[in-house]
Formats: structure tokens, sequence, C-alpha cells
């Protein structure tokens, strides 16, 4: 088997093609930031939205799966000043690479694509399921229901994709901007946490190695359509943060800033058609991730002042 990882630099995308390479695949990862060489792993540096390149279209046309996670992750939008340039960011690298990968890929080899729960807009008083209608609030979320449609429109045409909807991933790696990455970072500072909107508010947080288990499920089984990637058990942001005070062994202190208007209150995933698709559902343990991710944060030096 060669199987192509997009995206393979990033947060899920490493830790993705580590479970695929021990699992003794051929891989392929593709992005545009430079990775570092492990043996197994043919990297190839290229941005996906440009073109031509051939290197990339043979190794499209010639996987036997393909994970595409790059991307442009992330839904606050930043400071107003950047508002038209995230656009195209998120247009470009959610909505044009995605195009770029749908139409080299056969249509017969399965492809699964980061989409995210983002699409739902949060929970709004139950689990949210596959069916319900999208409700993006957001340009993030906006660029992954228009990536989805290009996924939809593969469908139509008989090709196989699978439309994976992560909640959010957690774990050793996680990107600087999320919130166990910032508080971890905070706390080793003696910082406050800052919390977006509420300690309330609530989060339904995957393993990021789970989260890989059930992308691969996905792609082994050439499940098609959108399937949730959740625990449908959220954690609020305050046990979150006695997670973090627990495993930092300090007394943190909390600062609470409104939140992005694009950033849902609460999100929980409805896990019956993941379970139904790929036979098991994952569970977090919350002390455990945030403890694995604070040693692989103290690793690289993530944490110094
Ligand atoms: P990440 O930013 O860590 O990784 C994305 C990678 O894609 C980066 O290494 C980047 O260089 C690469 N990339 C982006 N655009 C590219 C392009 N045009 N050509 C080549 N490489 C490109 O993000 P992540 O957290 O690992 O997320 C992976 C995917 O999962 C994204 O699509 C994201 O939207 C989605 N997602 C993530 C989460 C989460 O909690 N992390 C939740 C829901 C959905």
């Amino acid at each position: 088997m060669t199987v192509v990882v997009t995206g393979s630099a990033g947060f899920i995308g490493s830790i993705l093609v580590d479970e695929l390479l021990s699992r003794g695949e051929r891989v392929i990862g593709v992005d545009r930031r430079v990775q570092p060489a492990r043996p197994g792993l043919l990297v190839l540096t290229a941005d996906l939205v440009d073109w031509p390149d051939e290197l990339l279209d043979a190794a499209l046309e010639g996987a036997d799966a393909v994970f595409h996670l790059a991307g442009c992750p992330g839904v606050r939008d930043g400071a107003a000043d950047s508002v038209i340039d995230i656009g195209d960011r998120r247009r470009r690298d959610n909505v044009d690479a995605t195009a770029r990968v749908l139409a080299v890929v056969p249509g017969h080899v399965p492809v699964v694509v980061a989409s995210s729960s983002s699409v739902y807009g949060g929970a709004r008083g139950r689990p949210s399921r596959e069916s319900d209608a999208l409700r993006p609030l957001g340009g993030y979320a906006r660029s992954k229901v228009a990536a989805e449609a290009l996924c939809q429109q593969r469908l139509r045409t008989g090709g196989r994709v699978a439309i994976a909807r992560p909640f959010t991933v957690v774990g050793e790696g996680q990107r600087a901007d999320m919130a166990i990455a910032r508080w971890l970072r905070a706390a080793a500072l003696g910082r406050p946490l800052q919390v977006f909107g509420s300690l309330r508010r609530s989060r339904d947080l995957t393993d990021v190695r789970d989260a890989v288990r059930v992308l691969i499920a996905l792609a082994e089984r050439q499940a098609c359509g959108p399937v949730n990637v959740g625990t449908g058990r959220p954690y609020t942001l305050a046990q979150i943060v006695a997670a973090i005070s627990e495993i930092t062994c300090t007394r943190v202190d909390t600062v609470v800033t409104p939140a992005d208007h694009a950033e849902p209150a609460d999100t929980r995933a409805d896990t019956r058609h993941l379970r139904e698709t790929v036979g098991f559902v994952p569970q977090t343990d919350l002390t455990a991730v945030v403890a694995r991710q604070l040693a692989a944060s103290t690793a690289v030096g993530a944490l110094s002042p």
C-alpha cells in the first residue's frame, strides 16, 4: 500500500504518519512546510495549490489511499486588519487545495478529507449529527462547508470520499493557537490562562491518537460521506483548566475575555454513525492526554520563555 498524507508536517498529520509507518505502510507525506525525514516516509515538500507539479500529481494519481489533512485551521478570525488575508488563505488552503486533491485522485481510490465539526455551528442543546443542517458561524467553517461541497460532488459522480468532521483534537504536538497548548504555556510562564467566553463552555475533545485511528479505519472501510470524529462526552473549560492545574502542579488563575463570534459555546458529537462506520468510539482520558501533551511540549522546548 502506498498512502499519501497531505498536511503531514502538521499536528494531526504527523501523528497519522507515525501510525501508518508503524503499521508498515509506505507513506508519501505532502506539506509545504519542511518535515523531518523518517524511515519509510517519502517527503514531498510542495504547495497543493501550485500548478503544475508532476511529482505531486504522480503521487496523488498512484496512491492506494489519500488522507487530505492540509488546510488553514482555526475558527478565530484574529485581528480585524487580517480578516481579508485570512479569508484568502482559507479559500486557498481549505477549498482550492481540496479541489486539486479530488481532481487528481482517481474516483475509485478512497480519500479521507478533514472537514471540521465547526460546520455545525455548535451543539445547540443536543449532540450534532451528520444529517443536521450545516450552520457555519464564521469564515473557517464556511470554507469547510465549501470543501465538503466538493466532496459531495465526487460522491455524486460515483467517487469515494469520507468527510471526517473532527471535534477538538488534543495531544502531543497540538497547534500553539489551541487552548490546551496556550494554557500549558501560560501555566509554565506563571501567567493567567486566557479563557474565551466562559468556563462553563464545553468542548468534545478527541485524543489525537484516537483521531488518527478513526481516520485510518475510514480509509480501510472505504467509508463515504460525513462522519463525526468525537467522543460524545464533552469537558467544560473549567474541567480542562483544572486538569492543567493538576498536571502542572500549579495554582492557575484565569482571565475570561469575550469569545470570537465564530466560536460556538458548546460542541458535542453524536457518535452513533461513527460507531456504525468504524466499529468504535474514542474515549478521552483528559488528565492522561494533558500529561502527554505537557511532556511533549517540554521535550521540544515549547514552554520555555
Ligand atoms: P496544522 O496546521 O497543524 O496542519 C496543517 C498542515 O497543512 C500544515 O503543516 C500546513 O503547512 C499544511 N498545509 C496547509 N495548506 C497547504 C497547502 N496549500 N499545501 C501544502 N501544505 C499545506 O493543522 P491540524 O490541527 O493538524 O489540522 C489538520 C486538518 O484537520 C485541517 O484541515 C484542520 O482544519 C482539520 N481539523 C483540525 C482540528 C483540530 O482540532 N486540530 C479539528 C477539526 C478539523
